[in-house]
């Protein structure tokens, strides 16, 4: 039986995305100037404005003369997911939920650390993978989102949380994670689109190393992701490391289950000082046992990777628990005595329902 993620998810329609200046690149941005007989370096100021000055309207472009500005508010539109609502939380992170433009929402989380500043984006509306085990997957899928929408998110938050537009985006490192609602993998022209706007250096120049994608295992769409470059990193939400309960939870490893996965990680082209991430969520007495981390080890083995070990976050009717302290530390112990390098995903934002696999409509 088809999957539904055997199709491709659906599109916000066609002449809302094309002319939204969010989701240019700078080479469109200059193919543009030069369709209309400009010169190249008009493109450069415009994406300029849009990524680094963050000017919201054509009369803004202050770097272009008054003509062009013309021409850019007739043929062009800037157009942000509009923030409706925002929760912070007790450790510092907020939520946000974006309104889009045919209203329907999704969320990103803020998360500032001593050092540096993630921010967690959403790729799809909903997704289409159905684990049994997280909230977005209880949505199903509604449609993917738009490279701009995806930039979107990035640029909103930035503003919001009072980083000044101009030159370089912050004083401290960004990292971004695709870890809010979707499977990036199944958005991956979207998600790359994305990636190469804000990896740009005449944009905000994010480092790729400083981008991370999650999956929970779509094979073919690791294999592309690993064809590109540059790319951002891979993380793998492993979940269950026996084949029989994986299958119950994440519907993907009845398609590609994790001997199939295995090779593929094994394959994918890791650069110096490179690993994967292995993330794993531990569910009370279901995938927290010292046997299930025996079995986890003997799926690392081989693999250059650190194991991200995610205490399950609870939300209403899932059926699942989260296990003890006692029981994540012995977890990590056994894990760690080793040699791997593990740690535990202290999920932020837990009190504001932005932690992994919450991110759904909850508010109302
Ligand atoms: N779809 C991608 C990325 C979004 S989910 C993926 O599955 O990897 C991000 C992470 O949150 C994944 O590792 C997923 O396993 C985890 N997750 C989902 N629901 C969760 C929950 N209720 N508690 C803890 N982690 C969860
Ligand atoms: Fe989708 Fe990831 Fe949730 Fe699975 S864990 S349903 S892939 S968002």
């Amino acid at each position: 039986m088809p999957s539904a993620w055997d199709r491709p998810a659906p599109e916000l329609i066609e002449e809302m995305t094309n002319s939204n200046l969010l989701g240019w690149s700078l080479h469109e941005c200059i193919d543009w100037m030069k369709s209309i007989d400009q010169p190249g370096y008009r493109g450069e100021q415009l994406f300029q404005g849009i990524q680094q000055q963050r000017w919201t309207a054509a009369a803004e472009f202050s770097t272009l003369p008054e003509s062009l500005r013309k021409t850019l508010e007739k043929e062009t539109s800037i157009y942000y997911p509009l923030i409706i609502h925002s929760r912070s939380s007790q450790d510092g992170s907020t939520k946000h939920i974006f309104r889009l433009r045919d209203d329907l929402e999704i969320e990103g989380v803020y998360m500032p650390y001593r050092n540096r500043i993630t921010l967690c984006l959403s790729s799809q509306i909903g997704c289409a993978m159905g684990c049994t085990f997280c909230a977005t997957g209880d949505m199903g899928i509604k449609r993917n989102l738009t490279a701009s929408e995806i930039v979107g998110q990035v640029l909103s938050m930035l503003t919001k949380h009072g980083y000044k537009a101009s030159g370089k985006p912050t004083d401290i490192p960004l990292n971004l994670v695709f870890m809010g609602m979707g499977e990036p993998l199944h958005n991956l022209d979207h998600v790359m689109k994305s990636v190469q706007i804000l990896i740009d250096p005449k944009g905000l120049a994010i480092p790729s190393r400083r981008i991370t994608i999650s999956t929970s295992g779509l094979v073919p769409g690791i294999d592309r992701l690993g064809s590109f470059s540059p790319r951002p990193k891979l993380a793998v939400s492993l979940n269950g490391s026996q084949d029989d309960y994986r299958s119950k939870i994440m519907p993907v490893n009845r398609v590609w289950n994790l001997a199939s996965l295995k090779e593929c990680i094994l394959r994918f082209p890791l650069g110096p000082r490179e690993w994967i991430t292995l993330e794993y969520v531990l569910l009370k007495n279901l995938t927290d046992r010292p046997s299930d981390m025996q079995s986890l080890l003997r799926f690392a083995k081989d693999i250059p990777c650190k194991i991200n070990l995610i205490p399950f976050n609870s939300h209403e009717g899932s059926g699942f628990d989260t296990p003890s302290e006692a029981r994540i530390s012995q977890c990590c112990q056994i894990l760690a005595q080793t040699g791997l390098i593990v740690s535990v995903r202290r999920s932020r934002g837990q009190d504001i329902g932005g932690a992994c696999g919450q991110l759904v409509r909850d508010e109302d």
